[in-house]
């Protein structure tokens, strides 16, 4: 491959935004993949070796070009918030900052086309002014755009009503430039989008999303809190298969990860477990209700608003988990996991059992093939690789599954990744030379 310090490849690359300085490529090239010891030991010190920040979808063709002319890497950044280095460049060459590309497109009958750049807060602020919201959304909302949560996220807020991200209908359109000397802008529809969706940009770079939005709601937060974790549990899928409820948000946390918490005076009380909840302003009540009737406590109750000032519940929640341990604790990781369907609830409640504050319990609720289940970010007082490898034979003795949060290659996210043969054959005709996020699809590396 050829460095991006080339000479005639600059040149090409003449009257684009560019940007080179060490430090800047170095900040630039990061994501969170710090929350893991090991990606940390591999990943620490990787950059890329010019950044372009294009303004145009012809300019993403123009320098996707020039990659492929020179064989140059080209690796995609979003709002870099992944979590295990997907965006980290581990063969130098080109970023390309997808920051400026920015624009909402279109917000019309239940969809919303945005360019990849977008802020997922600025879009969800953008379909609320039309009556529609976003159907789900990273806790990451204010940092993460569209085009990395469709190319490296799962799942999130709103997931408790509307499954996943790669369920048929979330996803409606991707427009996709290949990495060929003379790029092809393609739009993705139907099963095809699963060619570019979750492959961290392995197989194109999206310029353009388009999403099924959902009826805007006015929401409430709500934090419910239990003496016994079992209950806490039973209250949380209780709740989740509650089909006149109306939910956004429902997640679990056993103690003592609450005591990592700040910002929630009085809402998190000594030794009790918490589920906190995002729910439709009408059916709080009934929330209050099935806790009462379940033996938990109301400690928060408060309309959901974006406002200075205040933390929105959901950055207590999905990842933002660890990250609040992370602050007050450097010396906590995290595993992944996935629950089986129809027993989450008692592999939770024995997983609990069997690891106690080691291995802090924490569950999002959601639906996933039409069900109630939950998958966990538990947060882990680490020792060792060993030790993790342990636990997480531990867990597998109960039914739980690995979704290797370890790893920068997209194939050891296990579940997540459906369309592992489609990805690679649209690979081979949208990046022929392999130049896209290199060394992140192992099946790529291996033929
Ligand atoms: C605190 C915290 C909380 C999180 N919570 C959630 C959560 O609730 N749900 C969830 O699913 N994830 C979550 N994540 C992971 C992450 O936030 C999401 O995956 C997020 O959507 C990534 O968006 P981004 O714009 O930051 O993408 P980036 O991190 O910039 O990129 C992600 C991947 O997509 C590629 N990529 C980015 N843009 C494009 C593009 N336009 N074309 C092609 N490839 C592209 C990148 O190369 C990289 O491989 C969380 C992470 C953190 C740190």
């Amino acid at each position: 491959m050829t460095s991006a310090n080339d000479p005639a490849f600059r040149a090409a690359l003449e009257g684009l935004e560019l940007v080179d300085h060490p430090a800047l490529l170095r900040q630039k090239s990061r994501d969170f993949y710090w929350y893991s010891p090991i990606l940390k030991r591999e990943l620490d010190g990787k950059a890329a070796e010019l950044i372009v920040v294009p303004r145009s979808v012809d300019e993403v063709v123009r320098t996707s070009a020039s990659c492929a002319r020179f064989g140059v890497p080209l690796v995609v950044r979003g709002g870099a918030t992944g979590n295990y280095g997907q965006m980290v460049p581990l063969e130098g060459g080109v970023l390309l900052d997808m920051a400026r590309l920015d624009r909402t497109l279109s917000i019309d009958a239940g969809r919303g086309r945005f360019e990849a750049g977008v802020r997922l807060g600025d879009a969800d602020a953008q379909a609320q002014q039309h009556g529609w919201e976003l159907r789900m959304f990273p806790s990451t909302r204010r940092q993460a755009t569209v085009g990395g949560y469709v190319c490296g996220g799962a799942a999130g807020v709103g997931s408790i009503r509307y499954g996943q991200l790669r369920d048929s209908g979330v996803v409606s359109a991707l427009k996709v430039v290949t990495c060929e000397s003379e790029p092809r802008v393609v739009e993705l529809r139907g099963p095809d989008i699963g060619k570019a969706l979750h492959a961290y940009g392995t197989t194109g770079i999206v310029v353009e999303v388009e999403l099924a939005l959902a009826p805007s709601y006015p929401w409430v937060e709500m934090v419910a809190a239990f003496d016994d974790f079992a209950t806490a549990a039973h209250f949380a899928q209780a709740l989740g298969e509650s089909d006149g409820i109306f939910l956004k948000l429902v997640s679990l946390m056993a103690w003592p990860l609450p005591s990592y918490f700040r910002g929630l005076d009085g809402a998190l009380p000594e030794g009790r477990h918490v589920v906190m909840i995002m729910v439709a302003a009408a059916n709080a009540l009934a929330v209050r209700d099935l806790a009462s009737e379940r033996g938990g406590a109301i400690t928060l109750e408060r309309p959901y608003a974006e406002q200075a000032g205040q933390v929105p519940i959901y950055e207590y929640t999905w990842n933002h988990t660890t990250l609040q341990a992370l602050k007050v604790d450097k010396t906590v990781t995290y595993l992944q996991t996935l629950f089986p369907l129809g027993a989450n609830v008692e592999a939770l409640v024995d997983s609990h059992e069997m690891f106690g504050e080691e291995v802090m319990a924490h569950a999002e609720f959601q639906r996933r093939q039409g069900r109630t289940n939950c998958s966990s970010l538990q947060v882990v007082r680490y020792r060792s690789d060993e030790r993790l490898r342990e636990i997480v034979r531990g867990l597998e003795t109960l039914g739980i599954r690995l979704s290797n949060p370890h790893s920068y290659i997209l194939e050891d996210k296990g579940a997540r990744v459906l369309s592992a043969d489609l990805q690679l054959a649209f690979k081979r005709e949208a990046d022929p030379q392999g130049l896209l996020n290199p060394g992140k699809m192992s099946r790529w590396t291996a033929a």
